[in-house]
């Protein structure tokens, strides 16, 4: 009896009547009541010590070894002896134990939700079938959606990226605070206008990360003229992988005489000991077969054309032209809109 006093939710307002247990259930029922005299009118904050009538509710708690606890407690109703406040009869609070009207106990609610926060729904309910606190997907879901922001600072140096709501057809905004690597807000969607609301309402950002979304430019540019704006490490990579591919693709022929001059002996041909001549023929044609090859994996995976050129920082007009084309023309797109023909140079 001493060891489920100290199972109480809160020993100091509760005293254990009895408890009963089922062992073939693997339930065990406790009955307690409130030890409060004095309670607190929840409308006019007056206290008054008269007592209406007392009545049972019926609770959930946090399981006991095995066993699921139900908790019968035992509360009572008080009158308000302010005659000029309009709740006549009240029931008495227990803040520490129960929310007014709950049907778990508090510490009970507050374990669900960390499993449900840490888990998602269907996850969580497949843990909490181990753990003896089973509850449905939806009591998971419910109670996350209850949960108040934390109060939270307006990040230094903020993130900014899209995510999907559904693959292929809509998306909305992550902005992530890259100090703390925690997730500040998400916007319903990602254009221009929704970002720069955003960055207007929070000013101090200092410094903004992006991809080459031309949409996010301009939303940071209207919304936080003052920050500046940086390609993020994905991009930067991406950029520099770009750079590398375009250096190394002009010295073809550098790389074909290092290759020829290794088997001749043992001595380890340097690329900078041979001439370096810069080849943009074919660097602007190795570029555009990239993007070409980019543009049509984008599209196996279910992306639409807006999508791809947002992700890309293309012209839709130009992903478009890709797509239509099944093996990677031999040509510049804007050059062929414009009328001007087959580029001469690729063709040599
Ligand atoms: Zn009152």
């Amino acid at each position: 009896m001493k060891l489920l006093e100290y199972c109480l939710p809160d020993a100091s307002t509760l005293n254990l009547k009895h408890w009963d247990l089922d062992a073939e259930s693997h339930q065990m029922v406790i009955t307690v009541c409130s030890i409060q005299t004095v309670a607190c009118c929840p409308l006019c904050q007056t206290l008054t010590r008269r007592v209406h009538s007392r009545y049972k509710r019926t609770l959930k708690d946090l399981p006991l070894a095995q066993f699921g606890l139900t908790i019968m407690l035992e509360v009572c109703k008080f009158f308000c002896l302010n005659e000029a406040c309009r709740r006549r009869i009240f029931t008495e609070r227990l803040p520490t134990i129960v929310a007014p009207w709950a049907r778990r106990t508090r510490r009970y609610a507050e374990q669900l939700t960390a499993i449900g926060l840490s888990l998602g729904g269907s996850a969580a309910v497949r843990l909490g079938q181990h753990l003896n606190v089973a509850a449905s997907r939806n009591t998971f879901l419910h109670l996350i959606a209850r949960l108040s922001f934390p109060e939270m600072d307006t990040p230094r140096m903020l993130g900014v990226d899209d995510f999907a709501l559904r693959k292929g057809h809509q998306y909305g905004t992550i902005l992530v605070d890259l100090e703390t690597h925690q997730p500040v807000a998400l916007l319903p969607d990602r254009s221009a206008e929704t970002l720069a609301e955003w960055l207007k309402a929070h000013p101090g950002v200092e410094i903004l990360s992006r991809d080459r979304s031309k949409a996010y430019k301009r939303g940071m540019s209207e919304g936080a003229p003052e920050a500046i704006q940086v390609a993020d490490r994905f991009h930067l990579l991406q950029n520099l992988e770009e750079t590398l591919e375009k250096a190394f693709k002009g010295q073809v022929q550098v790389f074909r005489r290092i290759e020829q001059a290794q088997p001749l002996g043992n001595a380890v041909v340097t690329p900078w000991a041979c001439e370096l001549t810069p080849q943009p023929t074919i660097t602007k044609r190795a570029q555009r077969l990239e993007r070409y090859e980019q543009v049509h994996i984008l599209q196996q995976q279910g992306y639409r054309i807006q999508d791809i050129a947002h992700h890309l920082g293309m012209g839709k007009r130009t992903v478009y032209t890709y797509l239509s084309h099944e093996t990677f023309p031999e040509w510049q797109p804007s050059i062929r809109r414009r009328g001007s023909g087959l580029d001469p140079v690729l063709h040599n």
